[in-house]
């Protein structure tokens, strides 16, 4: 399989070149050259498969024979075996018709485990292959930070940097990227918000020597892995309620595009859905670009879904790509517009097209805070603040459709705030007991691209390590 990027000049990469470089030389995203399908019958022949045996069949066609099928078959056993439940991703039902997907039993109790355990063994697979190290950095709104770090622990090859905005994700969240303790895991408090954090990260993707001389690699759901290893859990949640024969409908709590897209993904590659709809908080570009056709940044609202708290969508570039027609000039002119004046508009053909893949909503703090005293009244079900975004923008579908919301994050890792809403203070699970206690180890930085590269040039080990050995 081949790769391509969305803005067309970069060279095209196979998936091991992918899955180091995250984003492209050209500032662009890749996307598979084309999409690759399964049949109904290996759609069908999911039932009642273990999740990292979806896990290989779904991923084998996208990484296109680049990974032996064995070590693929490794690697996801080993990635599904830290989660604290049998199914991985286990569906619950809440009403006629209406399942909630349980993306959030793995070691950081948020969906980003599910691609990350998976990542981080892949980027060290590929890179002792060829004997070399790699500087991992990412910006995260909350989850992908401790997910990222949790995930590269045991890992050899790479020194992990993340950038978290200061003082705006939860304690759970701040120290699940803070606790670990290793040489190699680096947590950076940046003064400024998410949108900041993901801009110097970018910045020192498009600073090329920088880049180069740091063996610079992602984990962002920018880099594609990521986003191809989202795609199991669809045709996993499908098939448990008849798919290929009948059709679901999704509803997934976004802010970065990357969930969606990966729903999108599996549409692409044959898995029938109905509805696919795009649930945010407050922070409503998705939902406004879905009305209106207009793609415009306004400012960042603090919400009690802090992992939604985005303005830009950064993989709603792969989306407007496909949408074009790969119109990279397009997309390039587009992100151009998109830098300068803060917005872009998608013209007629792209929005009809946008309105008929995605249905969209958000839900203001009011109504997510009605949502999880709705859902406990109900059917005592707990949900978190991102989980009910999706429950607020489904709640009147009313289709012979199975609806499917994705469970994005578990209600502990928001004790405070579920606290606040319901009057009850969620337990971490037992595996978690010492998190609240442990020493944080943080560094915390000016939002200023010279000191944050001063910092991971001081800090990793690509410069100085001797390369490690083949396997
Ligand atoms: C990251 C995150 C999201 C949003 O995911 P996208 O990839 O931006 O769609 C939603 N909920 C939780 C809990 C998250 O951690």
């Amino acid at each position: 399989m081949r790769y391509v990027s969305t803005r067309g000049t970069a060279p095209e990469l196979g998936f091991e070149e992918v899955l180091l470089a995250g984003l492209a030389r050209d500032g662009g995203l890749y996307v598979p050259k084309t999409w690759p399908t399964l049949s109904p019958a290996t759609i069908a022949g999911f039932a009642g498969m273990p999740f990292h045996q979806v896990a290989v069949e779904v991923l084998e066609p996208l990484t296109g024979g680049a990974i032996p099928r064995d070590v693929q078959a490794e690697m996801a056993k080993s990635a599904y075996s830290t989660f604290g439940h049998p199914a991985v991703t286990p569906l619950v039902q809440i009403g006629p018709n209406r399942f909630v997907l349980e993306l959030f039993h793995g070691p950081t109790l948020a969906f980003k485990d599910v691609a990350m355990q998976l990542l981080a063994r892949l980027l060290d697979y590929v890179l002792t292959k060829r004997g070399r190290r790699a500087t991992v950095v990412g910006a995260t709104s909350g989850d992908t930070g401790g997910a990222a770090i949790e995930a590269f622990r045991s890992t050899r090859c790479a020194d992990v940097f993340i950038l978290f905005p200061h003082g705006r994700v939860s304690d759970v969240q701040r120290r699940m990227m803070t606790t670990p303790s290793a040489p190699h895991l680096h947590a950076l408090s940046i003064e400024g918000d998410f949108d900041d954090c993901q801009a110097r990260v970018k910045d020192m993707f498009n600073h090329l020597a920088f880049r180069d001389r740091l063996h610079l690699s992602g984990v962002n759901s920018i880099n594609w892995a990521r986003i191809a290893a989202q795609v199991t859990y669809y045709f996993v949640a499908a098939v448990a309620l008849g798919a290929p024969h009948r059709k679901v409908s999704f509803t997934v709590p976004t802010g970065n595009f990357g969930d969606i897209f990966a729903a999108h993904v599996a549409r692409r590659m044959g898995l029938p859905i109905e509805r696919l709809t795009i649930a945010t908080n407050s922070n409503d570009i998705l939902p406004r670009t879905v009305a209106t056709g207009v793609y415009e940044t306004r400012r960042v609202v603090p919400t009690s879904s802090p992992s939604m708290d985005i303005q830009v969508s950064s993989n709603f570039e792969r989306y407007l790509y496909e949408s074009s027609g790969r119109d990279a000039q397009g997309i390039t002119h587009r992100m151009a517009s998109l830098k300068q004046s803060g917005r872009f508009e998608l013209g007629a053909p792209m929005t009809a097209a946008l309105k008929a893949d995605f249905a969209a909503a958000s839900a203001d703090e009011s109504t997510i805070a009605a949502t999880i005293r709705q859902v406990w009244h109900d059917c005592g079900y707990l949900l978190d603040p991102h989980t009910a975004c999706a429950a607020a923008a489904s709640a009147h579908n009313s289709s012979a459709t199975p609806e499917i919301l994705l469970a994005t994050a578990h209600p502990a890792k928001f004790p405070d705030t579920m606290k606040s809403i319901t009057g009850i203070h969620p337990a971490l699970p037992p595996r978690l007991d010492r998190l609240l206690t442990d020493p944080e180890h943080m560094t915390r930085l000016p939002n200023d691209i010279a000191a944050i590269e001063a910092f991971v040039t001081a800090r990793s080990s690509v410069l100085t390590a001797a390369p490690v050995g083949g396997r």
